[in-house]
């Protein structure tokens, strides 16, 4: 990995930095600004699990960013170089998010400081579990103070665990499913959340590609189709991402990056069985259709026209963001260009589309999984076949007319079946994602093309961000 040279911010300040820079140019009342930048509170639990035969102490941590909004809400993340600053970082990153997508949650982050490839299975129950005991006896998971999600390194499983431990604790919180999101959907989970923030990136990009002028900001043409794809990171997010990318809108996925190296094919990589090895080998080291390089990280300076960080934060920084050559970059990942390097990027004249906008699919699909929580009911199940039977009826209609009109006129083949489908779960997921993605998007654009003195997304998005947790403030008569 390109490791961040030493004269970097930290991930925390990075964000800051970000943050400095688009409120220097709002207008907010006196002192609210550095209100609205610290983290409110940071917990941190040191616990003893006893595992093979004796006793082993684990670290984790739940910072609370903002809670103009409650609950708060954010992923909790399993790796071995979690710390305060990461989550810290990672929450108020949260805050920003979900005030740009209109989820209406404060900021918050977990972690806990543990390699989740050295447990097996019962023996990471066993550390979640405790985990979440000490989290949940001070409140820092509750259905209405504070829910997390999945993150890097976690999840159905590990939120189905926490949401049971919960539940055992709270016996009769009717409301107790949502605790956290990103469950199975057989424990209170919702169709399309494992896929969402995957799914979040595709239209995303799909949105960025309808508005011609800001494709050529990047100096890129035409749609999606075609274009040459980099992916770093094919766990959770950039899998789906690079799927769907693939299988749907004709995009190529020259390279993906991974922990052990990079895989480089110019026509375009399959995508679903690469992940396939990947999951079988614990690695894409001897993945036979490909080209492999073994500086993975040296291939996100590769010649490409989007380049989506998945992984981990700081991986474009001041070592190596004078040689990025994508024109786009999607940050699907949290912080993966440090402050530095998008100094650079953008004097370089390259897009970025920023996390806090690129990766909300996963909060907006966990808003959904927390209001069909709280409502005890599947989206969709009330009014699905009374939807159906109202499109009989013009289907009816129009068969009628299909009658009467012989060969002048006649239905699609396809278009009753396709009329007459009430939406089932996934469908409304999936709409309301998108026009949460669609509508954030352009929320950032007023401002980019809107205002002068704001030349990218990054800055356009924090200032939509900013003002809307400043209003929340200022309502409460802060
Ligand atoms: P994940 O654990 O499912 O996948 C991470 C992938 O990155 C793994 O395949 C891992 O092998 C790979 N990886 C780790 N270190 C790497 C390195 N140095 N170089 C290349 N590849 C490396 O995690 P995820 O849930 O997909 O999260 C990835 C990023 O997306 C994180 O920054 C996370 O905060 C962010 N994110 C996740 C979600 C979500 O819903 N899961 C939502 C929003 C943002």
């Amino acid at each position: 990995m390109c490791a961040a040279p030493l004269n970097e911010p930290t991930f925390r300040q990075s964000v800051d930095l970000m943050f400095n820079r688009a409120a220097a140019l709002m207008d907010l009342p006196p002192g609210l600004e550095q209100k609205i930048r610290v983290c409110n509170a940071t917990y941190t639990v040191r616990f003893g699990v006893r595992l093979r035969g004796q006793i082993h102490t684990f670290t984790g941590y739940r910072a609370v960013h903002s809670e103009h909004m409650e609950p708060v809400k954010g992923g909790i993340r399993y790796s071995a170089a979690v710390d305060q600053d990461e989550v810290e970082a990672l929450a108020a990153l949260m805050t920003y998010k979900c005030a740009l997508v209109e989820a209406p949650f404060g900021g918050s982050k977990g972690g806990l400081c543990i390699d989740p490839r050295e447990y097996d299975e019962h023996e990471l129950e066993l550390i979640t579990r405790r985990f979440a005991y000490e989290l949940i006896k001070r409140d820092l998971i509750n259905p209405s103070q504070n829910v997390p999600a999945p993150d890097m390194g976690t999840g159905e499983r590990e939120m189905a665990w926490i949401a049971d431990q919960f539940a055992r604790m709270n016996t009769t919180d009717i409301n107790a499913r949502a605790c956290v999101t990103g469950k199975p959907l057989n424990a209170g989970g919702i169709a399309g959340r494992v896929e969402a923030t995957g799914r979040g990136v595709q239209y995303a990009l799909r949105e960025f590609f309808r508005h011609p002028e800001d494709v050529a900001k990047a100096e890129l043409s035409g749609g999606l189709d075609g274009k040459r794809v980099i992916v770093q990171g094919l766990g959770n997010v950039g899998y789906h991402a690079a799927r769907f990318l693939s299988e749907e809108d004709g995009a190529l996925i020259t390279g993906i990056i991974e922990r052990d190296g990079a895989l480089y094919d110019p026509k375009g990589l399959d995508v679903g069985r690469v992940h396939e090895w990947l999951v079988r080998h614990g690695g894409i080291t001897g993945y036979p259709d490909a080209n492999s390089v073994a500086d993975g990280a040296a291939v996100l300076a590769a010649e490409c026209d989007i380049l989506i960080p998945a992984a981990l934060e700081g991986v474009i920084n001041l070592s190596n963001a004078h040689d990025i050559q994508a024109k786009l970059i999607l940050e699907a990942a949290n912080g993966p260009i440090t402050a530095g390097a998008d100094d650079i990027l953008r004097t370089r004249g390259k897009v970025i589309i920023p996390d806090l906008y690129a990766n909300a699919g996963g909060v907006t699909v966990s808003y959904f999984e927390w209001v069909k929580n709280l409502s005890h009911i599947r989206f969709g199940r009330m009014q699905r076949r009374q939807e159906e039977a109202r499109h009989q009826l013009v289907v009816d209609e129009l068969q009628r007319l299909d009658l009467m009109l012989g060969d002048a006129w006649s239905l699609t083949p396809s278009f009753k079946e396709k009329y007459l489908r009430g939406a089932d779960e996934l469908e409304l997921v999936r709409s309301g994602l998108d026009d949460t993605m669609r509508i954030a998007y352009q929320s950032m654009r007023e401002v980019w093309h809107g205002r002068d003195d704001v030349t990218d997304l990054r800055t356009a998005g924090f200032i939509v961000a900013i003002d809307r947790v400043a209003r929340s403030y200022r309502a409460k008569g802060l």
